[in-house]
């Protein structure tokens, strides 16, 4: 069936969309209701859901004779699903820890880290603690905001691991899928299991430690991993969107065994980095971006590195359609990759629910005229949040909790501050609910 659509497709269609976006489709399942496609990435599920969801879908309708559903799955999901890794050629089949199967992304190098003012702490330490497992720092600990390049030299630190000590077992990890693991492993009894796997390492990365904070019986476990790996002298390193002493209920025990080693934090890229990083990402789309181009994506995107790279792969892919790179393109592609994220309404409601749920609230009451002492602070915490994680202005926020003027809003807003500076729960519960909206 497909062939006969695609084929009708090519016939009818530009060849360029057809060869850049629909040939990399790979059909897995029809039935009645739906067609489900796997495709390498992420990027190019998004295009043919903006661009050519509804031709394929009548293409596919007129060649059935019945319109379903198309589903569409990428290769690049399937490996973050997957998320352990040991090195191959280290595998010992009767240990635990060699079902982990290789999951390190060989493409994160220290090669193309770019190293500027503001991560060069991160990538020194992260270079000494390759060079030297165990002898350097241990614990590292490595935070800094989302997409601003700590899973990239967790990779790094494990592929060059792998090249210099190919006898080590390295293992991978988040912070979330060990918590998930461990649950997954209470539930069926095999909890001596789980801890042999992660006890065998040589070296663990632990992305994404956060997670862990406020989850007592994973805060256990990975107290005792951490104890057992850290006295037979085996390497871990942290990653977290903050330092240790602001991620939220953590134990204090594991507190100060985060602070053991060494700390190093991430900042956003300065612009010169920036520049350096969108030439380097266009480089190896065989791009050649014109200097103002390259300025002006420098200019608007500061505080992401994943996002600097989403817009000069937008322009990859708007070239492959035939556009001129021009600075309008780089605006269109930079609109693209702000537009993908999610909507601001979804985000507000969500900021309402998260913050309603802390105060052990409805989010109705947050939205509602009610005054008490509670709900005021609730609401206030809301609108600070809103104020800060979009771009909706006063107004728009008053309108949010039943149209309350600017002036409240700013009032609101100025509360928040003052209690920031002395309330480190509420600064940890804003940060949480903040990062859960880049998540
Ligand atoms: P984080 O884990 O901190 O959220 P990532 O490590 O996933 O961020 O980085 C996001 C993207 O930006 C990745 O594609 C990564 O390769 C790239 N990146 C981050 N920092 C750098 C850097 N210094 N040089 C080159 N690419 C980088
Ligand atoms: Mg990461």
């Amino acid at each position: 069936v497909w062939q006969r659509a695609y084929q009708q497709m090519s016939e009818n269609l530009s060849a360029v969309a057809v060869k850049t976006w629909i040939s990399c489709m790979q059909p897995l399942e029809l039935n009645m209701q739906r067609a489900l496609f796997l495709v390498p990435s992420n990027f190019q599920k998004e295009i043919i859901v903006s661009r050519y969801l509804d031709t394929i879908k009548n293409y596919l309708a007129d060649t059935l004779g019945f319109p379903v559903e198309i589903e569409i799955e990428t290769e690049e999901d399937r490996l973050e699903a997957e998320e352990a890794f040991s090195a191959p050629e280290a595998a010992q089949p009767a240990a635990p820890a060699a079902n982990l199967t290789a999951q390190i992304d060989r493409e994160y190098t220290f090669d193309n880290f770019i190293v500027g003012n503001a991560n060069k702490f991160a990538h020194a330490a992260s270079v000494a603690v390759a060079n030297a497992p165990a002898a350097a720092y241990n614990p590292l600990f490595i935070y800094g905001g989302s997409g601003l390049g700590k899973t990239h030299l967790l990779y790094a630190i494990a592929n060059e691991i792998k090249k210099k000590y190919p006898a080590f077992k390295v293992v991978y990890l988040r912070g979330e899928v060990f918590t998930n693991e461990l649950i997954e492993s209470i539930r069926n009894s095999t909890v001596v299991e789980f801890r042999n796997k992660y006890r065998f390492a040589d070296v663990l990365l632990m992305d994404d430690i956060q997670f862990i904070g406020g989850k007592e019986s994973t805060q256990e476990e990975f107290f005792h991993t951490f104890n057992t790996l850290h006295a037979e002298k085996k390497q871990i390193v942290l990653t977290s969107d903050r330092p240790p002493k602001e991620i939220q209920t953590l134990d204090d025990r594991l507190r100060t065994r985060f602070e053991w080693g060494l700390i190093a934090d991430i900042q956003p890229p300065d612009l010169e980095t920036r520049s350096a990083i969108i030439i380097r990402k266009a480089k190896t789309l065989g791009l050649d971006l014109p200097a103002d181009v390259t300025d002006y994506i420098a200019g608007k995107l500061k505080n992401n590195i994943r996002q600097l790279e989403g817009a000069v792969k937008k322009i990859s892919a708007y070239v492959a359609l035939g556009e001129r790179i021009t600075v309008d393109l780089a605006a269109t592609a930079i609109r693209d990759i702000l537009s993908d994220q999610v909507p601001v309404s979804v985000l507000v409601e969500r900021i309402v629910e998260d913050v309603a749920r802390y105060y052990n609230l409805e989010p109705d009451d947050l939205r509602s005229k009610k005054r008490t002492a509670e709900v005021a602070l609730a609401r206030q915490v809301a609108m600070y949040i809103i104020r800060e994680g979009t771009d909706l202005s006063l107004t728009d926020i008053g309108d949010v909790f039943g149209g309350r003027n600017h002036a409240t809003v700013l009032y609101a807003i100025r509360e928040v501050e003052g209690h920031l500076e002395r309330d480190v729960r509420m600064k940890n519960m804003i940060t949480d609910v903040m990062a859960s909206l880049n998540a």
